[in-house]
């Protein structure tokens, strides 16, 4: 298996036939998809499962899941003769959208909540030339403004409440399955604006309708608590959480997860951040994987139902890990650590280490 840009391996090029593009889409790829799918060796016993493994999105071109999706809808907007492209964002989204515009040479807008994207994503941002816009409100007020601003200008969103959006997520399914060569029975993953459930639950089910697959997950969706409009049933009005990429009370896409979860016979629950720190320190010091804090929502979830009772020793979970750790580093810095000064000398070090 080779990864050119020429293989098969991008995703509008693998699974062009599953996706709305046509011979005027531009096949553009900064080499999205394709990430691992990687077996738990230790947190599989901690939770109890048969077998855990990792989708492993943040390694994924901008370090989320976001790219996917990004893709596609940034091509189709060129596909429709657009120029600029426009989102609101957490800040993955605005990554994501900042990469594929400047490849595609397209102007591009991101509107983030002033003062609540994590660096690693705003540096993104800068890099690639998008023009950023601080917004005054939470994420939920930068969305309800940029879509106003789209009825009135022609500038494509990409928020994903584009159904491209979701029709390049949905992609993540299909590998999962074509790599497991079945279904798992439990697919655990964060939900914010809850596009990528949305997308999952599609995936999914279009390969079982076309018999790929005998039989769909349990889709397990995780909230923050400060954050979980869908779990409350009533909208957040000032979202809270350590979680910055679901610090989300309003979700766009509330509809389609509440049908992604029941017609799964799934569940969506809340997780504290406590408990999101203590599944991100898991997954970095037993499992080698670091993700952002969100990701680690879908291992925190699991958890939290292995201690209330719950018995899964007879089933194959994948969670989802939706962006990489060094997206936002001065999480990382609260993490409990050990450093230790010495001089340059061996006698120094010895004494630094305590190795006598
Ligand atoms: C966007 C994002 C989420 C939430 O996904 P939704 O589709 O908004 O539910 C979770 N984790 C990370 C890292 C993200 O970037």
């Amino acid at each position: 298996m080779s990864f050119l840009q020429s293989d098969h391996s991008f995703i509008l090029n693998r699974y062009k036939n599953m996706l709305p593009v046509t011979a005027d889409t531009p096949l553009v790829t900064l080499g999205e998809g394709a990430t691992p799918l990687i077996k738990s060796t230790r947190l599989v016993e901690m939770i109890g499962l048969r077998e855990l493994y990792f989708k492993a999105e943040f390694m994924n071109p901008t370090g989320s899941f976001k790219d996917r999706g990004m893709v596609l809808a940034v091509a189709k907007a060129v596909e429709s003769g657009s120029r600029a492209v426009i989102c609101a964002s957490t800040g993955n989204t605005s990554a994501s959208a900042a990469a594929y515009g400047s490849k595609h040479g397209l102007e591009v807008i991101v509107v983030v909540p002033e003062g609540r994207i994590a660096q690693g994503k705003l540096v993104q941002a800068i890099a690639y030339g998008a023009k950023i816009v601080s917004l005054d409100g939470s994420f939920d007020d930068a969305l309800t403004t940029v879509r106003e601003l789209c009825q009135k200008h022609p500038v494509a969103l990409v928020n994903s409440v584009n159904s491209d959006r979701i029709e390049g997520q949905k992609t993540a399914a299909f590998e999962i399955i074509d790599d497991l060569g079945k279904c798992p029975d439990i697919l655990a993953l964060p939900v914010g604006n809850a596009g990528n459930i949305t997308a999952y639950w599609k995936g999914f089910k279009e390969y079982f309708n076309l018999k790929r697959v005998e039989f769909v997950p349990e889709l397990w969706g995780f909230q923050a608590t400060g954050a979980s409009p869908i779990v409350q049933n009533v909208v957040v009005k000032n979202p809270e959480t350590i979680a910055t990429a679901i610090r989300i009370g309003n979700p766009a896409s509330w509809s389609q997860a509440i049908e992604a979860r029941d017609a799964s016979n799934g569940k969506i629950e809340s997780v504290t951040d406590n408990e999101i720190m203590d599944a991100y320190s898991l997954l970095a010091k037993e499992e080698g994987i670091f993700c952002e804090p969100a990701s680690a929502a879908s291992v925190a979830g699991l958890l939290k139902n292995k201690l209330s009772g719950i018995d899964f020793s007879d089933k194959t979970a994948v969670c989802v890990l939706t962006g990489h750790g060094l997206k936002d580093p001065d999480v990382a810095l609260q993490l409990k650590t050990t450093q230790l000064e010495s001089s340059s000398n061996i006698n120094s070090l010895e004494k630094a280490l305590d190795w006598h």
